[in-house]
């Protein structure tokens, strides 16, 4: 593969960094302190094309490809990591599904909409019993002449409180359990379907959470998307997708608590001298930046599996585990060079390290990549 990507991807990044310097920057802090979506951001981001990167251009999408998703993924996610994963879920959970699984009246009906931040969608899989094991769902799609009846509670939804469509999975053959679920869209004024809880989080408080409560809600039987009984297909070949999105979070993440470390480094001056000068603190950056390099250099290699349309179910796992891991000891090492101040919410890096913790448990725990890895090592 290339690694140089040329004008566009750069000036594609460029855009996204004054974005987020310009219209997240500012307000992160206190919208993180009362856990508020910026959602003028969010529709702003998809008037700039960044909702549609997935999407054809005979479809309203700009069709950027996953190495410029990458890069916007990146740039946002250094500075407001719940905006970001609001803009995963659009581009990877829900545009990227329905073009690859929607019927023709599915793809005119909502991806002109969805790419520009018309519409908002989400991606409702998880249950109260049903999290790392899907195939565990209890909700269920009865079928009723043409039309489905949807019952059932959906649990921890990413942009769940905004959402116009959901794609959801229920039971349409329980007696199957994995092999009789099915991928439904829903418009969110469907009667029946009312937003439950809306979740208190430790990170990333600038996205929403919320249970997903579906109450006798009727659905034509054209909402079915995908093929009925094969909807945890329709789940898994999205997460691969979704995936390189959550990697391209971490490294953003990892890559704004470098920035922030550095920066305070060549600031604070303990015992005569800047942290920058001490071995210790300059062994802790050349550690730190080691490992965003390795684990963005992996990230465009998947990226460009996804582009050039190769299979990447291994590698996305892969990048998923290593990229959040990665976060993991980057921000925990960005804090303590900050020492005490570090814990104070004045510094952008204690929000960071918070945001970080989630990588490593959607769209798949770390145990489930190394189930996913091994799976696929054995098979060899
Ligand atoms: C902020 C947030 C946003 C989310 N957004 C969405 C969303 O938009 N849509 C959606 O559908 N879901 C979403 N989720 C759900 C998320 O994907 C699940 O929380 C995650 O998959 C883990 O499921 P669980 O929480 O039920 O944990 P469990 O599955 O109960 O796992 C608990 C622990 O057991 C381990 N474990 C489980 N099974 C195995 C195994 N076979 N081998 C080894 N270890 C195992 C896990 O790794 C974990 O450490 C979100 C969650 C959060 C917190």
């Amino acid at each position: 593969m290339d690694f140089n990507f040329g004008d566009e991807h750069r000036l594609i990044c460029e855009e996204a960094r004054k974005f987020a310097e310009r219209r997240l920057a500012p307000v992160v802090q206190e919208l993180d302190e009362r856990q508020e979506v910026n959602l003028d951001a969010l529709r702003e981001l998809g008037s700039l094309g960044f909702l549609g990167m997935t999407v054809p251009e005979e479809l309203g999408g700009t069709n950027l490809g996953a190495s410029a998703y990458v890069g916007v993924m990146i740039e946002l996610s250094k500075v407001d990591a719940g905006t970001s994963v609001g803009v995963s879920v659009q581009n990877s959970l829900v545009n990227d599904t329905i073009v690859k699984w929607g019927t023709d009246e599915q793809k005119a009906t909502y991806l002109p909409k969805l790419a520009t931040g018309e519409l908002f969608g989400c991606f409702s899989l998880t249950e109260g019993n049903a999290g790392s094991d899907p195939g565990s769902l209890k909700a269920t799609a009865v079928q009723d002449g043409d039309s489905f009846i949807l019952n059932g509670t959906k649990n921890f939804t990413t942009n769940g409180g905004f959402a116009d469509v959901i794609i959801a999975f229920f039971q349409t053959d329980p007696e199957r359990g994995a092999k009789g679920v099915s991928a439904f869209l829903v418009p969110s004024s469907t009667p029946g379907f009312r937003v439950g809880r809306h979740e208190n989080k430790l990170g990333i408080r600038t996205s929403s959470t919320t249970e997903m409560v579906f109450e006798n809600c009727r659905v034509p039987a054209s909402a079915l998307l995908g093929q009925l009984n094969k909807g945890l297909n329709v789940a898994l070949t999205t997460l691969d997708g979704g995936r390189v999105g959550i990697a391209a979070q971490a490294v953003g993440i990892a890559e704004g608590a470098l920035d922030e470390a550095v920066k305070y480094a060549k600031e604070r001056v303990q015992f005569g001298q800047k942290l920058a000068d001490l071995q210790a603190i300059q062994f802790m950056l050349a550690d730190m930046a080691t490992e965003v390099e390795v684990a963005k250099t992996m990230l465009y290699r998947v990226a460009w599996l996804k582009d050039t349309h190769q299979k990447h179910t291994r590698e996305s796992a892969m990048i998923k585990l290593f990229a959040s891991e990665m976060a993991h000891r980057v921000c925990h090492k960005a804090l303590q060079i900050h020492g005490g101040y570090g814990f104070m919410k004045e510094f952008r890096v204690e929000r960071l390290y918070r945001d970080q913790r989630i990588t490593e448990i959607y769209e798949g725990t770390s145990e489930i990549q190394r189930v996913v890895i091994a799976r696929s090592v054995l098979a060899d």
